[in-house]
């Protein structure tokens, strides 16, 4: 699993060379068509600068949004160009196709440090199939191969997995960018081995997505806390009314099950916040688990279980959170959410380990200012559950070994 990375490429190697860099660039765009959140290009910094001050001569391909395998303007990379140009400080040529003359032309006329971004590979019919033609096409263009997109190392597209393979064949290296890098030293430690007590804490809207992780987390970790909507398909699996809560019916039987497995493991919610909808300004209050009225839904943990977790917390040596504990997008049920980055943060500086994976729950620690207070904050959110499930990343698996780079 020890995989080779740019740093394990010489300076010879760099200089001058040709390198396609599949970067995560999976950023909102605004009504405006200005980028939004821009944490997941500031991600990609220190591979780009480290590249650029080598003399390399930087290919950048990224997805954006959904496109259905053709061009979207609404989902077009060329605002991602121009914020990047921004942050590096000098100019990024943005190229409105992903392969094609166009592209090749652009990518030709590189400079020693220079930096071109192709359009997204998702308006391509092919990336999603992985196709080989368009792997192909994306090698074309490159020496080297650098994966720096954690957030899509799960997928197996022509950009994350056909164009590995397809660098290799024509002789060049294909390696983990720094972000890549760091992303599987930290999850890779919270998977192998955990300094403990190891807590995970669970939350989000549904459990279906996150079973595995469930079942995959149950042995390795001392505690389990619940949180978020998840806590209701267990309440229910207890017998509890729960309203009209987020309940995934036809889950509740696994929850019986994990329930039965985990013994006291497992830390459910004492009490929760209930709600008459989920919207600002919804009339709430905090109730027992057991006293969820019929007419309203649980939107987030209560004080008592807010203890609870902090106490859970206290003596963790690792802990690896997921999901938030109630609709945090709302502030009035923001509070659970709030408090357990507060712990987490906590816990960190006593000198956990402190990992959070988890689109929206990275969102949420980033607005509420705590990001560069716990130890890692993973930018992959399906990559990362993946990842902890023990499954294997085609974007990861496809690189090439330290050990064989070393031979060589
Ligand atoms: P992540 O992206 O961190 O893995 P999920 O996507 O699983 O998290 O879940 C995030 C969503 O869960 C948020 O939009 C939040 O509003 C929602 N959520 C959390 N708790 C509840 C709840 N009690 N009822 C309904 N939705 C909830
Ligand atoms: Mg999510």
């Amino acid at each position: 699993m020890d995989k080779a990375t740019v740093e394990d490429l010489s300076g010879s190697t760099l200089r001058g060379a040709r390198v396609l860099v599949r970067v995560d660039f999976n950023v909102p765009i605004e009504g405006d068509g200005s980028v939004g959140d821009d944490t997941r290009i500031r991600a990609t910094l220190p591979t780009l600068r480290l590249l650029i001050e080598s003399g390399a001569r930087l290919i950048l391909v990224s997805h954006l949004g959904r496109p259905k395998g053709k061009p979207d303007p609404k989902l077009s990379l060329r605002p991602v160009a121009d914020r990047l140009s921004e942050l590096l400080g000098s100019p990024v040529e943005f190229v409105g196709e992903t392969v094609g003359s166009e592209a090749k032309k652009a990518v030709d006329a590189l400079a020693e440090g220079g930096v071109v971004l192709l359009e997204n590979t998702r308006f391509q019919g092919g990336e999603k199939e992985n196709d080989p033609e368009l792997a192909d096409a994306l090698a074309s263009f490159a020496d080297l191969y650098v994966n720096d997109a954690f957030g899509a190392a799960h997928r197996a597209h022509a950009s994350t997995a056909g164009v590995a393979e397809a660098v290799r064949r024509n002789g060049g290296s294909a390696v983990a960018g720094l972000l890549v890098a760091r992303e599987l030293e930290a999850l890779g430690r919270v998977r192998e081995n955990p300094e403990r007590p190891f807590v995970a804490i669970l939350g989000g809207a549904k459990i279906s997505g996150k079973i595995d992780v469930i079942e995959a987390l149950l042995p390795a970790a001392d505690r389990m806390c619940i949180g978020g909507a998840m806590a209701n398909t267990f309440f229910r699996a207890m017998g509890l009314e729960t309203g009209r809560s987020l309940v995934e019916e036809d889950r509740v039987d696994m929850a019986r099950s994990l329930l039965d497995q985990a013994g006291d493991k497992l830390v459910l919610p004492i009490d929760v916040v209930v709600a008459d909808r989920v919207e600002a300004g919804a009339e709430s209050a905090e109730v027992p688990r057991d006293e969820i009225p019929k007419d309203r839904m649980a939107v987030d943990i209560g004080p008592e279980t807010i203890e609870r977790f902090s106490e859970v917390l206290a003596d963790a040596r690792t802990v690896l959170w997921n999901g938030p504990m109630g609709v945090f997008e709302i502030e009035a049920f923001a509070g659970g959410t709030l408090e357990v980055a507060r712990a987490l943060v906590g816990a960190t500086k006593r000198g956990a380990m402190t990992v959070i994976g988890g689109g929206d729950s990275a969102a949420a620690i980033t607005g509420m200012g705590m990001a560069e207070k716990v130890t890692h904050l993973s930018t992959g959110g399906g990559a990362s559950l993946e990842f902890m499930e023990g499954k294997e990343l085609p974007g990861i698996a496809v690189l090439d070994d330290r050990d064989t780079m070393e031979a060589t």
